[in-house]
């Protein structure tokens, strides 16, 4: 299980695709990406290798865009299949989400989406996270990282993450509990990945986040990262990476 996200000039389809092949050490059972080309979120999703999604990917989606996120799923909560497969994407078709972990509550908040409304399409705990950050964010019209933040404090279960928000589409939110997540700071670019290998040959800046820590992403402005649970904001580590 491994994640991959990019957000910058370049295309991210060969980053994020070269990246999760640099994480298939981690096993997996299926693997996924959603490409941002300025205007529409693009998916690609297959059980198998990383190889198997790229044969689907050139098939079923225009594989162009500087923004990705891309995922290998060892599945925990719904069999291995391409429905289950990352990235997730909530009932609005707004935000997009790749997962490692687990949401061990997963089942009385999806009981209480469903009350609300929402749909599932898959058996995932993950859709059900995707669809609160959603629910949190409509709520009280809060911006991507807070409806993040508040979503997080109402998940009991362990997790590194990626979030996508079309309507707002400068900018990536990550957090990990639990889970490994690094962030490469390049020059009007970043990157994101479980570790640095996906990115170590673009730049040698890298932030590894702490357990409950979470971080904004945008495009041209520096990188914030806070402690999920009381909005403090935390001073990252630049750490230099050895080639
Ligand atoms: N619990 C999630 C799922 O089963 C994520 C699994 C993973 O870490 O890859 O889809």
């Amino acid at each position: 299980c491994g994640i991959v996200g990019y957000i910058g000039y370049r295309e991210a389809y060969p980053i994020v695709i070269k990246g999760l092949k640099r994480l298939e050490y981690r096993g997996y059972d299926s693997a996924g990406v959603m490409l941002y080309d300025g205007k529409t979120m693009k998916v690609a999703k297959a059980k198998g290798k990383v190889s198997d999604l790229e044969e689907r990917a050139l098939q079923e989606i225009t594989i162009n865009g500087t923004i990705g996120i891309g995922h290998t799923r060892w599945a925990t909560h719904g069999v291995p299949n391409d429905v289950n497969s990352h990235p997730h994407i909530s009932n609005s078709g707004d935000l997009a989400i790749i997962h490692n972990g687990i949401i061990e509550n997963y089942a009385p908040l999806k009981a209480e989406l469903i009350n609300r409304g929402y749909v599932f399409h898959s058996d995932t705990d993950t859709e059900v996270l995707v669809n609160l950050i959603e629910e949190v964010q409509k709520k009280d019209n809060l911006k991507l990282g807070k409806a993040v933040q508040v979503a997080l404090n109402q998940v009991v279960g362990a997790y590194a993450i990626a979030v996508f928000d079309k309507k707002n589409p400068n900018e990536i939110v990550a957090a990990r509990l639990g889970s490994p997540l690094a962030i490469g700071i390049g020059e009007g670019e970043y990157f994101i990945a479980s570790d640095a290998s996906p990115f170590i040959e673009y730049t040698s800046n890298a932030v590894y986040l702490e357990d409950g820590e979470m971080a904004n992403i945008r495009l041209h402005k520096s990188m914030k990262v806070r402690k999920i649970k009381d909005d403090s904001l935390v001073n990252p580590t630049i750490q230099e990476l050895q080639m």
